[in-house]
C-alpha cells in the first residue's frame, strides 16, 4: 500500500463558512487527504452580498478564491463541481461540472452545502424579485437597483411621469432585508443625489415589508422597535403583519391579516424573506433515514452525525438540531467540531462528543454609524454597536487585502458620499435567464453547440411562422372591418 493510499480521505461539500473551516482544521495533518467540492470557485461572504447590490464592495472583496485561502495548505485538493449523488453505502460522492463527471471516495465526510432562498412555494416570484444568496445574486440586484434610477430619469428627460419607477420593495424584515432597505435609502438620499438632472433621487420610496408583526424578529422587541425608528428616520417605509401574495413585473400584491389587499407598483423588488436547506439534505435522508423539517434541514444526531453513518457530518444552514439558528457562527463552530471529531478518531481517542454552540451574538446595520447588536441579554444599537459590527466584518473577512480594500471602500461610503463599486452591464442583469432559456443550459451549449443552435434556430422560425400568421389574421380582419 503506497503511503497516499493509507492517509484518510475527507472529503467536504462547500466552501462557504462551515466548509471552509473543516477544511482549515486538517491544516499540517500528514495523515489526512482533504478534498474540498464546491459549485463556486469561491469562499463567500454572504453577510457583506448586498454591499455588492449596492455598490460598496467588489465582488472579489466578499468572494476569494478557495483555492487561493488553500494554497498553503499540502493536504487539501480543491475541485469545482456540483454534487448530484452520494452513496452513503459506498461511500462515494459523485459531483460534475458542464457534464464533466468525477466519482470521489471518502473515509469521512462533511457535508456544508447551505441553503438557498425559499418563496413558500411561488418560485415563479423570482424572476421579477430575486433572492440575495450568490454573486450572480448581487450583480443581477445591483443592475436593478442603479437600472431603476436610469430608467427613472430617462422618463423624466422626456417631460413624463416618473411613477413607480423609483418605489423599491424589499421582501422580509431579517437582517439581510433591513441592511438592503437601509442602504438603498442611503443610496438615494446621500449618494445619488448629485448625480441626476431631471429627478430627485432622495423622493425614491423605500419600503419594507414582512407578514412578522416586528422587524428583527430574533433580535427582541425592544431592538427590533429601536431598528423599526431608525429605519424610518432613514427614509425606509415599515409595512408588518403583511403576506406577500403575488408578484409580478410592475409590481407585488400583499394580504393583511384582516383580510384587506394592497398593491405596491415597483419593478426593483427584492426576496430576502425565507431559505431552503441544499437539495443534498434530501439525498441524505433517503440514505440514511434521517428527517427533514419544511425548510429541508436535516435532523443531526447531537454530535452532528448521522444515523448509522458515524462517519457523515452535517453542518451549518443544512441542520435541523436544537432551534440552531442559520448563521455563520454555527457553521463555522459545526465545521470545527466535525474536523476535531475526525481528528480524535485518527489518534484513537474517544470523540469529543455532542456540538456545543457558543452564541457570539448578532448583529445588523442600519445605515451608516447605525447598527443593532444582540449578544444574549446585552443589546445595544446605534454608533457602538456600528462599531462593534465593522470590528466582526473585518475580522471574519478573509484576507489581508480584502480587508484593507474593504476599509478604503467603507471609508469611501460612509465618511465620504461614494460608491465606487456601480459598474452593472446588461450581461449580468440579463444573461443569467437567457442562458436558463437554453434548451439543456449552459451544459448543451459547451456539450453540442451546433445541436443548440439548431433548436434556437428552429424555435426562431417558429416564431416568425407565428407572428406572421398573425399578423396575416390581422389584416384580413382589419380589411373585413374597413
Ligand atoms: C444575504 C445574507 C446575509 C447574511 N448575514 C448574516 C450575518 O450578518 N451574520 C451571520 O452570522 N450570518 C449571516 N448570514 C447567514 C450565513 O451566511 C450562513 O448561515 C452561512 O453562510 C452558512 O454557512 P454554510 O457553510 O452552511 O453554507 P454556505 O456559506 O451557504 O456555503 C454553502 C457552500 O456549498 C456549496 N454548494 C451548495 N450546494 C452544492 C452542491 N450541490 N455541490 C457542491 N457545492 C455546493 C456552495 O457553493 C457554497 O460554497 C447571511 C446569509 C445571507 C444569504
Amino acid at each position: 500500500m503506497s503511503a497516499d493510499q493509507a492517509k484518510h480521505r475527507v472529503v467536504i461539500i462547500g466552501s462557504g463558512f462551515g466548509g471552509l473551516f473543516s477544511a482549515k482544521a486538517f491544516k499540517g495533518r500528514d495523515d489526512v487527504e482533504v478534498t474540498l467540492i464546491a459549485k463556486t470557485t469561491h469562499h463567500l461572504f454572504q453577510p457583506l452580498l448586498y454591499q455588492v447590490a449596492t455598490g460598496i464592495l467588489s465582488q472579489g472583496e466578499i468572494a476569494p478564491p478557495t483555492r487561493d485561502i488553500l494554497h498553503r495548505q499540502k493536504n487539501a485538493t480543491v475541485l469545482l463541481g456540483e454534487v448530484n449523488d452520494i452513496d452513503a453505502e459506498a461511500k462515494t460522492v459523485k459531483a460534475s461540472v458542464l457534464n464533466q463527471e468525477i466519482s470521489v471516495p471518502y473515509d469521512s465526510l462533511i457535508v456544508a452545502a447551505g441553503a438557498g432562498q425559499s418563496y413558500f412555494g411561488n418560485d415563479h416570484f423570482a424572476e421579477f424579485a430575486p433572492g440575495m444568496k450568490s454573486i450572480d445574486d448581487a450583480l443581477e440586484l445591483r443592475g436593478r437597483i442603479f437600472g431603476a434610477f436610469e430608467i427613472a430619469e430617462l422618463t423624466a428627460s422626456r417631460g413624463e411621469p416618473v411613477g413607480d419607477l423609483l418605489t423599491f420593495v424589499v421582501v422580509g424584515a431579517g437582517p439581510t432585508g433591513v441592511e438592503m432597505a437601509g442602504q438603498i435609502a442611503e443610496l438615494s438620499r446621500r449618494v445619488l443625489k448629485k448625480d441626476f438632472t431631471h429627478i430627485q433621487s432622495e423622493k425614491a420610496r423605500v419600503v419594507l415589508v414582512d407578514a412578522a408583526p416586528q422587524v428583527l424578529p430574533p433580535f427582541g422587541e425592544k431592538l427590533g422597535d429601536k431598528a423599526e425608528k431608525a429605519l424610518g428616520k432613514a427614509g425606509v417605509e415599515v409595512i408588518l403583519g403583511a403576506m406577500v401574495t403575488h408578484v409580478d413585473e410592475f409590481g407585488i400584491e400583499m394580504k393583511f391579516k384582516d383580510g384587506k389587499t394592497q398593491r405596491i407598483g415597483s419593478i426593483a423588488k427584492i426576496w430576502a424573506a425565507g431559505v431552503s436547506a441544499s437539495e443534498l439534505g434530501k439525498t441524505l435522508s433517503e440514505q440514511t433515514g434521517a428527517e427533514l423539517d419544511r425548510a429541508g434541514r436535516i435532523s443531526v444526531k447531537p454530535d452532528l452525525t448521522l444515523p448509522d453513518h458515524p462517519e457523515i457530518f452535517v453542518v451549518g444552514d443544512m441542520i435541523n438540531l436544537d432551534h440552531l439558528p442559520g448563521v455563520a457562527q454555527v457553521a463555522i463552530q459545526g465545521g470545527k467540531h466535525s474536523a476535531k471529531t475526525i481528528k480524535a478518531r485518527l489518534k484513537g481517542k474517544p470523540d469529543p462528543g455532542d456540538f456545543k454552540y457558543f452564541d457570539k451574538g448578532s448583529m445588523a446595520t442600519i445605515s451608516r454609524f447605525n447598527a443593532v447588536l444582540s449578544m444574549g441579554k446585552f443589546k445595544l444599537s446605534g454608533i457602538l454597536a456600528w462599531f462593534g459590527w465593522l470590528v466582526v466584518h473585518l475580522a471574519y473577512m478573509t484576507g489581508f487585502r480584502n480587508r484593507l480594500t474593504a476599509t478604503l471602500h467603507w471609508m469611501m461610503s460612509f465618511i465620504g458620499k461614494d460608491r465606487s463599486e456601480r459598474t452593472t452591464t446588461m450581461q449580468q442583469i440579463f444573461a443569467r435567464e437567457a442562458l436558463e432559456r437554453v434548451p439543456g443550459g449552459m451544459a448543451a451549449l459547451i456539450d453540442d453547440p451546433a445541436d443548440v443552435a439548431a433548436q434556437v434556430e428552429s424555435r426562431r422560425k417558429e416564431l416568425e411562422e407565428h407572428a406572421a400568421e398573425e399578423s396575416r389574421l390581422a389584416d384580413s380582419g382589419s380589411r373585413g372591418a374597413s
